[in-house]
């Protein structure tokens, strides 16, 4: 968010190259660097579909930067019922001094929150309508290919390791980590970082693939 990503080397890109070179706005590439057109178009002959749409989110999401998106983001899970807390900025871990437990769909504290720490990451609390599943990496989304007798999920978002899947909270179910190689379920006391956070590392940052559907009023 403070810093621009090249989409396809996912290196930095200098602000001043942002700023002089419009087609580096344009594709939010390096010149020289694959295009996301191209790298798309490369993907897709590969049949890589899901990635391929991870960089065509990626895309929209450099093209299109929203003010207080973060804030906003909070303020609508929280209007979905889903309770929500502050993360560090850039990071996975509760503000210093907050915990979980803490987590809010209280609109005033929200507020707050993010009037304070405008770039604060948003964490959703699991176990509480909605549990995630989390796939890293290509072996994490392959392993919940072969797993049956899952609900399907209500919602989808690409992470800067790979999917968190947004399911019907399942009473009784905890936190298992490694469930299967890749796979951690997080339910009770857990939480997932949630769109638009964003992450230190290269890799970008968390965007919907399927934004979660919890059937009521929106
Ligand atoms: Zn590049």
């Amino acid at each position: 968010m403070n810093t621009r990503m090249c989409i396809t080397c996912r290196g930095v890109i200098m602000p001043g190259q942002w700023a002089s070179d419009p087609a580096v706005r344009a594709t939010s590439t390096h010149p020289g660097c694959p295009t996301p057109e191209q790298e798309m178009d490369r993907l897709a002959a590969a049949g890589d579909w899901v990635e391929a749409e991870r960089i065509q989110c990626l895309w929209d999401w450099a093209l299109k930067p929203v003010p207080n998106q973060l804030a906003r983001a909070a303020a609508w899970y929280a209007s979905l019922g889903l309770a929500v807390l502050r993360l560090q900025p850039g990071g996975k871990t509760p503000y210093p001094g907050e915990t979980i437990a803490q987590a809010t769909t209280d609109p005033a504290q929200i507020t707050a929150w993010w009037q304070d720490t405008p770039q604060a990451n948003i964490a959703i609390a699991t176990g509480r309508l909605v549990d995630v599943v989390n796939l890293d990496g290509p072996l994490g989304l392959a392993n919940w290919g072969h797993l049956t007798h899952q609900p399907a999920p209500i919602g989808w978002a690409y992470t800067p390791s790979g999917h968190h899947l947004y399911l019907p909270a399942q009473q009784g179910r905890g936190c298992t980590h490694h469930q299967a190689p890749g796979l951690d379920y997080r339910g009770p006391g857990g939480w997932a970082v949630a769109p638009p956070s964003w992450s230190n590392t290269p890799r970008g940052p968390y965007l919907w693939r399927q934004p979660p559907n919890l059937g009521g009023p929106r």
